[in-house]
């Protein structure tokens, strides 16, 4: 085994950094801020896809694909939108290289020129609203419900691996309605989408709210989104929802004309999370030995080692696991049975430990003459000695008490992590002792909300949507506020 991780208490961007490497899950590639994203990190990655893009469906979207390059006029043509987005667009200005006249090399060839310059894309609303354009013109065409799987480009100056990328992979939904009321009750149900999948899959508690018009989705009306809590008392924003209005269909034109005959412009949402769920996977539960994975998302959720002398022990163990890998695939659980005679099982243990596999099983000589199995979880590190008459069902019940004690634990912390305050004093002492969501009162200006980040790092993260009515005053300025808003320092 190699050196142990750093520890979260002394060093937590390290130990998150350190973790991510040797948990094989990704690493940074030649062109800084992009990231390789190795087989263990995708097939968890994969699990996530997986299970929202059925949410998805289950909800009426279809998946469709626009292309990667996006015209630069059509960025242009909503303002909000370009304006937010100018400053981290990838450009491709040409479309050929030559031999370098000089010889060193290739340059670029400065005949090859492109007619217009193309966007490579931060995020798709532009051309899809160009596309709907033409698939939009009666009231019969509408809902129109569409996902996209995608990469895209925002040229971050300051990354980390799965949590800020200048590439990432992500799905955006982009939705077209002929009400208001209709989008945005889609952008609430998609809201409610990702809050199921962050709590019911990645086990992950979160917060439920509308953005400030300053940390709006440039082009947005509204921007709802799920915040979660990080292990060092640092927020992070894990999902977007957003009701469009109807800004892209006036940007792009595009009417239907409704049951009474008008022509009306469309209203539109759209909806993305990102492989910075998996930095959040990460962050929120792992631990100084490693990943700890809810079983949901685990691609390995079992593994079986077994600890021999003998070719013969091996195989009298290798005979008793096999129903039990059988039943258990059976029932969808994944399990592998590591028989590989390269590696100790002390080196296994802690191998399996650092990647985050929810339940382990041991089997040696002496359980097989005992009928047992030793049963470890990784979340708690508990072990046990059980019998093997009823394993698959035991197995089966602790995967689900796993799923669900990290879960609790994780809204233990961000419940113990909640403070409100009252005064600007106590505001910075929580900021800086202990972090997490701090709720407070606020007049509802931006120059207060940008005082505050500026002197502080925090910000708003969201006005919470169960926000309780409560007459105060906001603990900067001292003027009136109708309920408390979420602050914290963020990812
Ligand atoms: P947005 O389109 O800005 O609303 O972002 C959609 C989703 O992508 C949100 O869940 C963000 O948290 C996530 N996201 C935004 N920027 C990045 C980035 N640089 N790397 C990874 N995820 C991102």
């Amino acid at each position: 085994m190699s050196k142990s991780l750093p520890k979260r208490s002394e060093n937590y961007s390290e130990w998150y950094n350190e973790l991510v490497k040797r948990a094989d899950l990704a690493e940074n590639s030649a062109v800084r801020g992009c990231m390789v994203i190795k087989p263990y990190g995708f097939s968890i990655w994969e699990k996530m896809q997986r299970a929202l893009d059925d949410m998805f469906k289950e909800t009426g979207h279809t998946n469709a694909y626009f292309p990667l390059f996006i015209p630069k006029s059509y960025l242009s043509k909503e303002a909000s939108h370009v304006e937010g987005f100018a400053k981290e667009c990838a450009v491709v200005t040409h479309y050929r290289l030559k031999n370098d006249p000089n010889g060193k090399g290739v340059i670029v060839d400065p005949e090859a020129k492109l007619e217009e310059e193309l966007i490579v894309r931060p995020t798709s609303e532009t051309v899809i609203w160009s596309t709907y354009k033409n698939w939009i013109q009666s009231y019969r065409d509408l809902p129109l419900l569409i996902n996209q799987w995608a990469n895209v480009v925002r040229w971050e100056m300051r990354t980390r691996l799965f949590l800020r990328t200048a590439e990432f992979l992500w799905q955006e939904g982009h939705t077209a309605h002929s009400t208001a009321a209709e989008a945005i009750a889609e952008t609430k149900q998609m809201l409610e989408v990702y809050t199921t999948f962050a709590q019911e899959w990645m086990a992950l508690p979160v917060l439920r709210g509308v953005k400030t018009a300053n940390e709006r989705f440039a082009g947005a009306v509204d921007t709802y989104c799920i915040e979660a809590l990080m292990q060092d008392g640092k927020a992070l924003q894990a999902g977007t929802s957003h009701f469009l209005g109807q800004n892209f269909a006036e940007a792009f034109d595009v009417k239907f004309q409704s049951k009474e005959g008008k022509l009306e412009h469309v209203w539109g949402t759209s909806w993305g999370v990102s492989t910075r769920l998996m930095g959040a996977l990460i962050m929120a539960h792992s631990d100084d030995n490693g990943l700890v994975l809810p079983p949901k998302l685990a691609p390995i959720q079992v593994v079986i080692v077994p600890i021999y002398k003998s070719e013969e022990q091996l195989q009298a163990i290798a005979d008793k696991v096999k129903p039990i890998t059988t039943e258990l695939k059976k029932r969808g659980i994944s399990v592998k049975f590591d028989d590989n005679d390269a590696f100790k099982p002390g080196y296994k243990f802690a191998e399996y430990e650092l990647k985050g596999v929810p339940v382990r099983l041991a089997i040696g000589a002496r359980d097989l003459e005992n009928n047992t199995v030793e049963v470890a979880r990784r979340d708690t590190k508990t072990k046990e000695t059980v019998v093997l008459d009823g394993i698959v069902d035991h197995i089966s019940d602790l995967l689900d008490d796993i799923q669900l004690s990290i879960y609790n634990k994780a809204l233990a912390f961000k419940e113990e992590n909640t403070t409100s305050v009252d005064s600007y004093e106590e505001f910075k002492r929580v900021l800086d002792e202990k972090g997490g969501f701090v709720l407070a009162h606020w007049d509802g200006t931006s120059e207060t909300e940008e005082q505050i980040k500026e002197e502080t790092k925090a910000t708003i993260r969201c006005i919470p949507l169960d926000q309780k009515q409560e007459d105060g005053v906001c603990f900067y300025s001292g003027k009136p506020s109708k309920g408390r808003v979420v602050f914290a320092r963020a990812y």
